[in-house]
């Protein structure tokens, strides 16, 4: 019977492990893969290591499992630019004006180009 009942760690998942209940050290893992017998982990120093399930389960204890935590802090937002027609002069680019000779002018919103460049913010 294994000492301590820890979880399954997932493949990508994020961890703080202590080697003992007795050892006031606790570290960081993320699990680069998990196969039939051996856990494939990093520490945070870079350093990758096979570890046997049977033997993890002995000698490590998961503190917390911060997964979430971390792709909670990993939201990126990312700028999504796209054109659409201005709203003014609905992608003329030149709007109604009786001061002027020929009655239009040019559009002051898109100066012209008829399109009018959006941003919108994506979370993901
Ligand atoms: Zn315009």
């Amino acid at each position: 019977m294994p000492e301590n009942s820890n979880p399954e760690l997932k493949k990508g998942g994020e961890y703080i492990l202590k080697e003992s209940k007795y050892c006031s050290h606790s570290y960081y893992v993320v699990v680069l893969n998990v196969t039939e017998k051996y856990y494939h982990l990093q520490y945070e120093n870079g350093n990758t290591e096979w570890v046997e399930k049977k033997d993890f389960q002995n000698n490590i204890i998961v503190m917390e499992d911060i997964s979430s935590f971390k792709i909670q802090k990993e939201i990126k937002k990312s700028v999504e630019q796209v054109f659409e027609n201005c709203p003014l002069c609905n992608g003329n680019g030149r709007i109604p004006d009786d001061n002027t000779t020929s009655g239009e002018t040019t559009c002051p919103i898109c100066n012209g180009s008829g399109q009018r460049l959006k941003t919108s913010i994506i979370y993901g």
